[in-house]
């Protein structure tokens, strides 16, 4: 079993609408060399969505996301936007359960499960995060923490849409903050995902799990952590904002053989 890698951009709450489609140029122009061994993905903020898709060509290896979604199809929810409305502008997918939608939004475990269920019902793809605070870490909850997080979601997707989640362990502690996970921090928890997935799942589709690592992912760093067995890809935010920094972390994906 070979899993493609998979390294994907969330540009958070950056760049207008010129600066996107600018931004999303760059990167198909910078990655071409990349194209057919790894996965690229771009996520910028909703309104910059329609810019981006028409920017960035249709290639199953080029990916578009929303960062967000509201898991009911329609209604009265002022501000939100639909997983359909989001599929409907020829999105490929959305990231979920970001440690900032949980920790400044408050975002549950049961309401991130409801969101994935929803979100790979419209047809998404969805990238599911998942990681532990440093308190956490400290006190030797990593997995506890971890586990919880994939336990209230991996059990309700359905054998067909289990091709279309991708999970990222992004620890809390790393985001942004220029202090990545070591490798052999990282490999462990991929490893633990994966064997856990094995027992909610069954071992073909654990094997299959793209499973991201996300935290201080940058040039410098990533081609240690692809080097890990069990990372498939990063979930990138600073260094995205960079094409040409974020085109030499998709080459040293490129460049781990498989
Ligand atoms: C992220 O927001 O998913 C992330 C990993 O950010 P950064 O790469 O900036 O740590």
């Amino acid at each position: 079993m070979s899993r493609k890698f998979h390294v994907y951009g969330n540009w958070k709450m950056h760049n207008n609408v010129a600066a996107s489609r600018a931004l999303a140029q760059a990167v198909v122009d910078a990655t071409a060399a990349a194209r057919d061994r790894v996965v690229t993905g771009m996520a910028p903020v909703f309104l910059s969505l329609a810019a981006v898709r028409d920017t960035v060509p249709a290639h199953p290896h080029l990916k578009v996301l929303a960062q967000n979604g509201y898991p009911a199809p329609k209604g009265a929810f002022t501000g939100e936007v639909s997983f359909a409305l989001i599929q409907d502008l020829g999105c490929d997918g959305v990231i979920l359960g970001h440690s900032e939608r949980r920790q400044i939004f408050g975002e549950t475990d049961a309401f991130i499960a409801q969101k994935v269920q929803a979100a790979l019902a419209a047809g998404l793809e969805v990238v599911f995060c998942v990681g532990e605070t440093l308190e956490e870490r400290e006190a030797g909850r990593t997995w506890e923490v971890v586990g919880r997080q994939i336990d209230a979601v991996l059990p309700g997707v359905a054998p067909a849409a289990r091709a279309r989640l991708i999970v990222a362990y992004e620890p809390v502690w790393a985001i942004g903050t220029g202090r990545t996970a070591t490798p052999a921090q990282a490999q462990e928890v991929h490893k633990l995902i994966r064997d856990r997935v094995v027992e909610l799942w069954d071992a073909a589709g654990a094997a299959e799990l793209i499973i991201q690592y996300g935290g201080s992912v940058k040039a410098e760093n990533a081609a240690e952590l692809f080097a890990c067995p069990d990372i498939d890809g990063g979930l990138v935010g600073g260094a995205a904002l960079d094409a040409a920094g974020f085109a030499k972390i998709i080459a040293a994906a490129a460049a781990v053989l498989r």
